[in-house]
């Protein structure tokens, strides 16, 4: 059993039509309850929720200090390589894009890790588009245990690798790995990538479960918002978060919520979502799940970003170059996205204190794990 055979019995349609048909009964049904499942999920993310937004905009405030106090978890995207084996629509690093590529040497990666220390992070996550001979294992046997000595809690968003690999690289000091979907459904996500492994739905669908079978830590799953529908792919992803806690109960999870942004050959989103709700989502994946850890990147802008950490959010990235190199020689033209939040690590940090919570630099201690 994997999620892939479980979703193969859901149909996206059915799914769609029935978080549209939600009325505010149901909402307010979902709201007033102590423990919340799918359906409720289902309606705290439709439309007729949308005129409850303060009150679940409360509650999830209100559930996230019970469970994470006053506290966001800073990290920072290291990009390790802008090679790429793929052909997506929607990313600068596409195969197809006619672009400078670059892979960082193990002296270049020292000075990165440097630069990144200068501004105080200890977690890091380690980005490479997925080109899986040059940018593969052999690559990150050597890379992990280098970056490893630098910091305490070291994540990777690479390509989706065997579960055998994962228990390697959790042995070199690997404590998170990301890896979003990018669409559940399967005739939109044909649409978007078009050459390489990447092609393969089924497989990447069930890399949470390869993972948490290699006993990761922590895995952050989530759409790319505007491919499809946002309402039914953030349905997808909570199932898929309800499955892997049911199954695996050792790991712990995170959902990123990113959309689409400007980049080299970019597609138009075919779903908007706007500001408002972005954070309708936020507070319905807390009320769904109280332990999930929500993660906002530098896509959003420091208003957005600023306004809505107190409903949910744990955790944040700050300062991010998405080009490797990008901290210790800036070459933008590398870069995979435009961030949108490009304010410092310690102006960022400084708006967080303002609102009231404490930064954690360190997400994990080693020594913990003993
Ligand atoms: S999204 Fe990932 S796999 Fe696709 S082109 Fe970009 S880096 Fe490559």
């Amino acid at each position: 059993m994997s999620f892939s055979t479980y979703w193969e019995t859901q149909d996206w349609d059915d799914i769609r039509l029935s978080i549209g048909a939600k009325t505010e009964a149901d909402v307010l049904r979902a709201l007033a309850k102590p423990k919340r499942d799918l359906e409720d999920f289902k309606a705290l993310i439709s439309p007729a929720a949308d005129a409850h937004l303060e009150n679940m905009a409360q509650q999830a405030a209100a559930l996230t200090r019970r469970r994470f106090g006053y506290t966001v978890n800073f990290y920072v995207p290291l990009y390790l390589s802008n090679l790429c084996a793929n052909a997506c629509t929607y990313c600068g690093f596409s195969m197809e894009n006619r672009i400078k590529r670059r892979t960082l040497s193990a002296d270049e990666i020292e000075r990165e890790c440097h630069a990144i220390k200068g501004m105080n992070f200890d977690s890091i996550l380690l980005v490479t588009g997925e080109h899986q001979t040059k940018v593969g294992m052999a690559y990150f046997r050597e890379a992990l245990p280098a970056i490893k000595r630098h910091f305490s809690y070291l994540a990777m968003e690479v390509q989706p690798l065997e579960e055998a690999e994962y228990a390697e690289l959790k042995g070199l000091g690997l404590d998170a790995v990301m890896v979003y979907q990018e669409t559940y459904n399967r005739a939109t996500y044909g649409e978007h990538h078009l050459r390489g492994n990447k092609t393969d739905f089924a497989y990447r669908l069930d890399t949470a479960d390869r993972l948490a079978r290699a006993g990761i830590d922590k895995i952050g799953i989530g759409a790319l918002i505007g491919l499809d529908d946002w309402r039914t792919d953030s349905f997808f992803v909570a199932s898929h978060l309800d499955y892997l806690e049911r199954t695996y109960w050792r790991s712990r999870y995170s959902i990123s919520f990113p959309r689409l942004r400007p980049c080299e050959g970019a597609v138009q989103p075919k779903s908007v979502m706007n500001d408002r709700q972005l954070v309708q989502l936020i507070c319905a994946y807390r009320l769904l799940n109280q332990e999930v850890e929500l993660s906002l990147s530098t896509r959003e802008s420091p208003a957005f970003r600023d306004k809505v950490l107190p409903l949910g959010i744990t955790t944040m990235s700050a300062a991010s170059k998405t080009q490797p190199g990008g901290y210790a020689d800036d070459e933008p033209e590398l870069e995979q996205f435009a961030v949108s939040d490009e304010r410092s690590a310690a102006a960022v940090a400084q708006a967080v204190k303002a609102a009231g919570f404490d930064v954690v630099w360190k997400d994990w201690d080693p020594s913990y794990s003993g």
